[in-house]
């Protein structure tokens, strides 16, 4: 197929026919924050390099394989967003933010891009939702933070998924920790990758997150981090799981959770799925008490997490989650000749003001071709205009799933179809009921 013709590899095209079940869901997310104090932000979706470079580390997967990275005309180095939150860092920090009221709290919805292998789960371009709570270094922060990451996956009707977390402590502690791992990684040199043997001297960390086989072999018996804690990090992580059990969240220590970006500092957590395939992580977030100081803005503990909007999408796909349908016409008026079809743009008119789905033919079909499209749009009702309607200033109502028929005015029409919609929704529940 010609290029033109051809969507990008690793991207996606959202169809109207499922378009609706995003906005359900990304209207749940923007809800659900809400309930927790959280205010949309929306930075760009590209930003200076430099952005990315500093805030998600150097030695990660995302700066040194999968940015999409160029020189824009003014020969700016300019990438692609792979993630939000260091837009979000420089914007709260740029505008100030971080040096008014704390905490501050905001959330996202956005479309990231990364240069990976696309399978399921994983995209070039794919969607996160995310937030970041800036200015909050105790403990119960984290556990709110959380829970407003189950609340979101709950209020879409998931229930089975696994929440796992980790401390990965701060510089200071990871020092002893750092030296632990070299010692252990140094040991296997002759079997790590050529990425890992680089990491090996930068992060050995990173070694953790590696996705090669045999280096996840490798890394499954090194020392775990949560051993070489320092007493304020000891403490914090067990301030979080005291937090979530009062809240009733169950979750599992995971030693082994690193996750992917360098910013993380103490607790670091995912949501796991075992029904989406080998990318079961759906949200993935953490500490990054470094971070705001690391961009040049005053030190500020703060912590967010995203969340693949594609990959939640898959999660309730592959556990049958129903969503709700996508809104139906109300009503569909079909005219007969010319007279009557300026009869239904008046009409339209006056029932899309009054805020009822309405549509008419403005294809200049005949009566048969306009029934057939009202009834592959799911339209509620259908109403036919001809001479003798305009001349009565009234015509038939017909509700398209019982065929039953019963004439209005048209004076009263918004009037009569919002008892007439009301009336088959009750219908149709009852009918559910018995
Ligand atoms: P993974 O280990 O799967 O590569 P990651 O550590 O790179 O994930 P983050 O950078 O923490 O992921 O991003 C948070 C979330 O965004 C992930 O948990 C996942 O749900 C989603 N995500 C990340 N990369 C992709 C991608 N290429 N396609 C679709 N979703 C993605
Ligand atoms: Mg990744």
């Amino acid at each position: 197929m010609a290029e033109i013709n051809r969507a990008v590899k690793g991207t996606n095209d959202v169809l109207p026919s499922e378009s609706h079940k995003l906005q359900f869901v990304e209207g749940k997310m923007l809800e659900v924050a809400g309930l927790y104090g959280y205010n949309e932000i929306r930075v760009p979706v590209f930003e200076h390099t430099e952005v990315f470079l500093r805030s998600v580390g150097d030695t990660t997967d995302v700066v040194q394989k999968e940015m999409y990275t160029f020189d824009d005309k003014g020969g700016r180095s300019i990438t692609l967003r792979p993630e939000l939150t260091a837009g979000v860092v420089r914007s709260a920090i740029e505008k100030g933010l971080v040096n008014g009221a704390l905490p501050v709290k905001v959330c996202y919805i956005g479309g990231c891009y990364r240069y990976e292998k696309p399978q399921a789960g994983r995209l070039r371009e794919f969607h996160q939702f995310g937030v970041e709570c800036i200015g909050a270094a105790s403990p119960n922060a984290d556990a709110e933070v959380i829970s407003l990451a189950r609340q979101v996956l709950m209020s879409v009707g998931i229930e089975k998924i696994s929440l796992e977390i980790n401390s990965i402590g701060c510089p200071e502690c990871r020092k002893d920790y750092h030296k632990a791992l070299k010692e252990y990684f140094t040991a296997n040199t002759d079997r790590l990758c050529d990425t890992c043997l680089e990491r090996l001297e930068r992060n050995p960390m990173r070694i953790l997150d590696c996705k090669s086989p045999v280096c996840s072999e490798i890394a499954a018996g090194a020392p775990v981090v949560t051993d070489y804690l320092c007493e304020e990090c000891r403490e914090h992580f067990e301030g979080v799981k005291a937090n979530l059990e009062a809240m009733g969240i169950s979750y599992t220590v995971n030693p082994h959770i690193v996750r992917g970006l360098d910013y993380y500092t103490r607790t670091v957590f995912e949501f796991i799925s075992g029904d989406i395939g080998a990318q079961s992580t759906v949200c993935g977030g953490g500490r990054y008490d470094g971070l705001i100081s690391q961009m040049g803005g005053p030190k500020t503990a703060s912590l967010g997490f995203a969340m693949g909007i594609e990959r939640l999408m898959l999660v309730l796909e592959n556990q049958k989650i129903a969503l709700p349908e996508a809104a139906k016409t109300d009503l569909y008026i079909a005219p007969l000749g010319d007279k009557a079809q300026l009869t239904a743009s008046s009409l339209c008119a006056k029932l899309r003001g009054d805020g009822f789905r309405v549509e008419t033919d403005i294809c200049g079909r005949g009566l048969k071709a306009q029934m057939k499209f009202a009834d592959k749009t799911g339209a509620k009702f259908t109403m036919v205009i001809g001479d003798n309607e305009i001349a009565s200033s009234g015509a038939e109502l017909k509700n398209m799933r019982t065929g039953e028929a019963f004439p209005v005015k048209f004076d009263s029409l918004s009037d009569e179809l919002y008892k007439a919609i009301n009336k088959s929704a009750f219908d149709d529940l009852a009918e559910a009921i018995l």
